[in-house]
């Protein structure tokens, strides 16, 4: 299905987004990988995707701290493959804490890393978008951009400040055949979520297994994880013609969390 498109995926060493990388390859589209990681396991990975579906891929190590890298991966991504026609933003981090102890730099990065980037990304993007009159922005959002959760003030802003981009860019894009939508799971098992669990067992005095069925599985009504899978077969099908009248929507995946 997507044969001769490019696609971008940041933040796609782990997690959701090389669910992402793989399932968007799978439908034969030629991939930039981004994030951090050990170098022999990225390369490794790398040339996996190559493998497994005859693609190529590309990896850029931007920090997404950095606006100028953020600019020139879209460049080098666009020199490489002669186009970028599908832009996932979903590199994130999450720190937990009580907002009084805050610390200031912690914040200053996840704005930076989960809403600032998905900006400079975007605006780098778009102009050959534009041209093309083809494009898919996808972001990974959260059940965090549509309610709130306790120590969690970084993410829960920028989560919900990409929601709002998203529509924004979404009205600006709207005549040029390029799409703006946000994905928002709820708990999906993956190295962020896991990373998590000691800092929530010390604020809220609790053991893995109780953090685990009382706090993340707590608001999923299934009371089940996400898979990366299935997330990234909705990123799949927001790349499909089918879903071309999608645009500046925001859809959960997340068992039924915010529907309560
Ligand atoms: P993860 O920790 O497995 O992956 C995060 C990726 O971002 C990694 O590839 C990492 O190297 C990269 N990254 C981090 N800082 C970076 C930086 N400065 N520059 C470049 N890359 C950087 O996490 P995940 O769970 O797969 O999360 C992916 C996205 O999904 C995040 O935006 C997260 O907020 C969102 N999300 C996750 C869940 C969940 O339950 N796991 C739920 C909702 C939303």
């Amino acid at each position: 299905m997507l044969k001769g498109k490019t696609a971008l995926v940041t933040g796609s060493t782990s997690g959701i987004g090389l669910g992402y990388a793989r399932a968007l390859a799978a439908e034969g589209a030629n991939i930039t990988i981004n994030g951090f990681g050990d170098a022999a396991a990225i390369e490794a990975e790398r040339t996996r995707i190559e493998k497994d579906f005859g693609v190529r891929v590309f990896y850029s190590p931007a920090d997404m701290t950095k606006p100028d890298e953020i600019a020139d991966m879209v460049r080098k991504t666009e020199q490489t493959f002669g186009s970028l026609d599908i832009l996932i933003n979903n590199a994130g981090i999450q720190f937990v804490s009580p907002v009084e102890e805050f610390p200031i730099d912690k914040w200053n990065q996840i704005i930076a890393i989960n809403l600032s980037a998905a900006f400079h990304a975007i605006r780098a993007a778009v102009p050959g978008m534009k041209n093309r009159k083809w494009g898919r922005i996808i972001s990974t959002a959260s059940a965090h951009s549509l309610v709130a959760s306790p120590f969690k003030a970084a993410y829960v802003s920028a989560k919900h400040g990409i929601a709002g981009l998203t529509k924004t860019v979404a009205l600006e894009l709207a005549t040029f055949g390029v799409t703006v939508n946000c994905i928002s799971p709820g708990y999906v098992w993956t190295p962020l979520v896991e990373k998590q669990i000691p800092d929530t067992m010390k604020a809220r005095n609790m053991t893995a297994e109780q953090v685990k069925r009382d706090v993340l599985l707590a608001a999923q009504p299934t009371k089940e994880f996400v898979t990366v899978e299935e997330v990234a077969a909705l990123a799949v099908y927001l790349c499909s013609d089918a879903a071309k009248a999608i645009t500046g929507a925001n859809l959960s995946i997340d068992g039924g969390w915010t529907a309560a």
